[in-house]
């Protein structure tokens, strides 16, 4: 079916890897596990080598995020999908309320109607494309949703819904694809929580969490519920957030941890350090998303997904193609070519690419990419 096509090696990008994550991981990060890590790897994870490793990754989100006093970055196994029920289990006191607008921010929702001891979820739902964030509704003590929507590259903003944290209410934040790829003020977020193969381009398999010490509190006194007369609520010790927490102080993970994961995360957190931090990440990511807006708007064949210009995501940009031109041929043919995962999200079924620009892109091959892009469609 695929008509295959041959792109001129001069137009192709220098890493063909432009997934949504899991996304690029940057050779220097590879190289770190050949070079530092040899040693490390197949150690004990609660001996001080790895744990160093754990405290470098720590310290360095705390400077990245610019986190305010008392905030703390809480690690573990499992990647974002297990933090929702971690939160299910150890965040939410009685209810929620979700703004859902594709598939992942709809996924936690659905985990908090599961859970037999919470209250039915208030849910704001949004079409796709678009973003609709919860609104301050009675009885809720938890307000829940994405910054970054990987499903349809739409980010939405990160402020707290206002009034909530007067009434002592939590603000979570599915930062997954978002974290190290777009701004953000910490101070409006109780849980801001991501996996690391997205912006931190590593391997996944990792949750981690900057909470506020309201969270915190939250977690401690929801474990401490549980163990009252009459209180039915099941925290499974893997889902135990305060047990996370513990171990997170003293630089381990509540359970065996992938080494290399860790590492390649140090050396990409240290990177984004040394490079200028979360400013440089955002502004860098900011500019490989224009090339693709730029040239999506400007194109016959193409055009930006998202309409609302503000809500257009600077980490998975999303563009439409003509009807005539069958994006999945496109993506077929890219990746005969070396160049990967531009696919869009498979359930939103739209004849969409969809682009990874994270701060391990260079926005040169972003250039590369929109060449080799014209050059399949004039050539299929
Ligand atoms: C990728 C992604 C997840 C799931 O991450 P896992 O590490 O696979 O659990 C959750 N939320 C968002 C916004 C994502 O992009």
């Amino acid at each position: 079916m695929t008509n295959t096509v041959t792109i001129p090696s001069k137009l192709l990008p220098e890493d063909g890897r432009f997934g949504s994550g899991p996304s690029k991981i940057r050779p220097e990060q590879i190289q770190a596990l050949d070079d530092g890590a040899r040693n490390l790897l197949g150690t004990s994870h609660r001996q001080t080598p790895i744990k160093q490793v754990v405290a470098s990754i720590r310290e360095g989100l705390s400077n990245f995020f610019q986190v305010p006093d008392g905030y703390e970055i809480v690690l573990g196994n499992g990647g974002a999908s297990t933090f929702w029920d971690i939160a299910c289990a150890s965040l939410i006191t009685r209810k929620a309320a979700f703004g859902t607008y594709g598939s992942f921010s709809t996924k936690f929702a659905k985990s908090a109607q599961s859970a037999p001891f919470l209250e039915e979820p208030e849910i704001f739902a949004g079409e796709p494309g678009t973003y609709r964030l919860p609104e301050l509704t009675e009885y809720v003590d938890t307000y829940c949703w994405a910054h970054n929507e990987t499903s349809t590259g739409v980010a939405a903003p990160v402020r707290r819904i206002a009034g909530s944290k007067e009434r002592g209410a939590l603000t979570l934040i599915d930062a997954t694809s978002a974290a190290g790829a777009l701004p953000v003020d910490i101070s409006q977020t109780d849980a801001y929580y991501f996996s690391p193969q997205k912006a931190f381009g590593s391997d996944g398999g990792l949750w981690v969490a900057v909470l506020s010490p309201a969270a915190i509190e939250r977690a401690y006194g929801i474990a401490k519920s549980v163990d009252l007369p009459g209180v039915r609520r099941w925290i499974p010790p893997f889902l135990s957030l305060t047990s996370a927490i513990e171990n997170s102080r003293k630089d381990q993970t509540l359970n065996t941890p992938a080494v290399a994961t860790l590492v390649m995360m140090e050396n990409q957190v240290r990177w984004l350090n040394d490079n200028g931090g979360l400013a440089w990440a955002s502004a860098r990511c900011a500019k490989s998303a224009s090339l693709l807006y730029t040239w999506a708007e400007q194109s016959d064949y193409a055009s930006p997904f998202v309409a609302d210009k503000t809500a257009r995501s600077n980490a998975v940009v999303t563009i439409d193609l003509d009807e005539s031109i069958n994006a999945s041929q496109v993506v077929a043919v890219l990746r005969e070519n070396g160049i990967v995962d531009t696919n869009g999200y498979r359930k939103l079924g739209r004849n969409q690419l969809r682009v990874g620009v994270f701060p391990s892109v260079e926005p040169a091959d972003v250039t590369a990419l929109i060449h080799c892009i014209d050059y399949v469609v004039a050539h299929l």
